[in-house]
């Protein structure tokens, strides 16, 4: 056990243990085992951080664009030295394979920092206006100040990235806080950062999300809030974030419907509602995940055929594996809640394939977390699999006949975060594109975030996006002359 590395808190260009002295067991959910330790912050270490923070923030935000950015590019140069090391901490802590961490965790986050780099000159660029012959116009943009990172499990690197990273390059200062359940490459890249980075401008303080998360939202000295993770905290954060009129980015829930018509390259969908979309490398816990496959009818057996083959070849064991296809559930929680969804399937719906879990899927790593790519049937969408995020690789086929029941269906969630259509029909591509109640619509293709394109939800999967201008705000001015 004395064997078991223990992580540290960035704070103040400092590395340093939570100040009660606390630990939180990581637990690798491949084997079940506990492979790391991280900080038990709370308020008091939360305090020091923000404080860091603020004290960092006058000579940040006074940089002229071009040093921000050369530093911004000093991290990419970390990704590119350590990137397969925090791909492998990733994957041992939240399972993820590495070969897609590889992207989200490793040397593939070297293009995000180096493209975060080239926008610290758009987050200083204003307008101007000749208001009347002697009086001008303009706009100043300005950042916040003191950024909070709250960030998910799913892709801890990636999320602490594009948080942090684009707030950085506004020219703000940040506190991130990772997840309990998967939190040390994120410590781990704060380490690598601590003589990268000016002191403080950038603070990573791991804990529970009660003890380091909501004082850390309820912060006075905080002024943005950036959160991607569940649409149940999202609410209890917008609300503690209302006290302070702290704005806020959301990046929540889903319960994405993906469209199959009779008329589409039925190859390409049936992987596309698949492997693309929910029996995805990590289990389908994505928060993009198509989680509602609605067919039509004409097409059912057919899909049902294709997607069972599919699902077939999907190799499920260790994630550091290169042959393996898809990993383990995150936590035990996770697992427990997922495995009770398959119960409450089977209860009300048909099952057409899986639905196994546990040692039975993987012998040879029996503590593990394993749940088998599993599809149910329903023609009832107010059912609890068709409306609740699941979050692990389970999903429900509901056919439809017409293309005004497969909208009513698709818009009947309290979700709107992403939907797919899958079709060759333009004027029904251009129909469902208008009408589907979501922040993004992908035809004939699926899980298609580009750093091009913003990435947000509307409903209850959240509001506003991760982007450098999102992380300033305008001051207007006149000047008469
Ligand atoms: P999940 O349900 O998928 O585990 P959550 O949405 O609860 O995800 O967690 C996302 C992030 O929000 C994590 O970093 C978690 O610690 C944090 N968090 C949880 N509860 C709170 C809270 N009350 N205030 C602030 N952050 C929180």
């Amino acid at each position: 056990m004395s064997e078991t590395p223990e992580y540290r808190n960035l704070i103040g260009g400092e590395l340093c243990p939570a100040s009660s002295g606390r630990l939180l067991d990581s637990v690798n959910p491949a084997t079940g085992e506990v492979w790391a330790r991280v900080p038990a912050s709370d308020r008091d270490d939360v305090d020091a951080a923000v404080s860091a923070a603020t004290s960092a923030f006058p000579a940040w935000s006074a940089l002229p664009a071009s040093a921000r950015s050369h530093y911004l590019k000093q991290v990419a140069q970390v990704f590119i030295a350590h990137g397969e090391e925090l791909a492998r901490l990733e994957t041992l802590d939240n399972g993820r394979l590495l070969e897609e961490n590889r992207g989200r965790a490793g040397m593939g986050m070297a293009f995000f920092w180096n493209r975060a780099a080239e926008m610290t000159l758009e987050a200083v660029r204003g307008h101007s206006v000749v208001l009347d012959p002697t009086t001008f116009g303009l706009t100043r943009r300005e950042p916040y100040g003191v950024v909070a990172g709250i960030i998910p499990w799913n892709a801890p690197v990636a999320m602490c990235s594009s948080k942090a990273g684009l707030a950085m390059a506004a020219g703000n200062t940040v506190v991130v806080k990772p997840a309990e359940q998967a939190c040390v490459s994120v410590l781990r890249l704060g380490e690598l950062l601590a003589d990268v980075l000016p002191p403080g401008v950038l603070n990573i303080v791991s804990g529970l999300g009660p003890e380091a998360g909501e004082p850390l939202v309820r912060h006075h000295g905080v002024k943005k809030i950036s959160m991607t993770g569940s649409s149940a905290t999202g609410k209890l954060i917008h609300r503690a974030a209302a006290d302070t009129l702290t704005p806020a980015i959301f990046e929540l829930g889903g319960k994405s419907p993906n469209i199959v018509f009779a008329d589409a390259d039925l190859e390409a969908a049936a992987a596309g509602v698949t492997t693309e979309s929910i029996f995805t490398g990590n289990a389908g816990q994505v928060c993009v995940a198509g989680s509602r496959i609605l067919v039509q009818r004409s097409v059912l057996s057919e899909m049902l055929e294709r997607m069972e083959a599919i699902a077939s070849g999907i190799v499920l064991g260790d994630p550091l594996d290169p042959r393996t296809t898809m990993g383990p559930i995150v936590s035990e929680g996770q697992y427990d809640s997922v495995t009770n969804y398959l119960e409450v399937g089977k209860k009300e719906a048909e099952l057409v394939f899986g639905g196994r879990h546990g040692a039975d899927v993987v012998p040879e790593f029996p503590g593990g977390y394993w749940v088998e790519p599993t599809l149910f049937i329903a023609n009832d969408n107010s059912l609890r699999i068709c409306q609740e995020e699941i979050f692990g690789p389970v999903a429900v086929v509901i056919p439809f006949d017409t293309d005004d029941e497969a909208l009513t269906i698709a818009n009947d969630t309290s979700y709107g975060l992403a939907a797919g259509v899958w079709t060759r029909d333009l004027s029904r591509i251009h129909r469902f594109i208008r009408d589907l109640e979501s922040g993004n619509v992908w035809v004939n293709v699926y899980r298609q975030t580009r750093y091009e394109l913003p990435f947000g939800g509307v409903k209850d999967s959240g509001f506003g996006h991760d982007d450098v201008l999102e992380f300033t705000r305008e001051k207007a001015v006149v000047i008469a002359t």
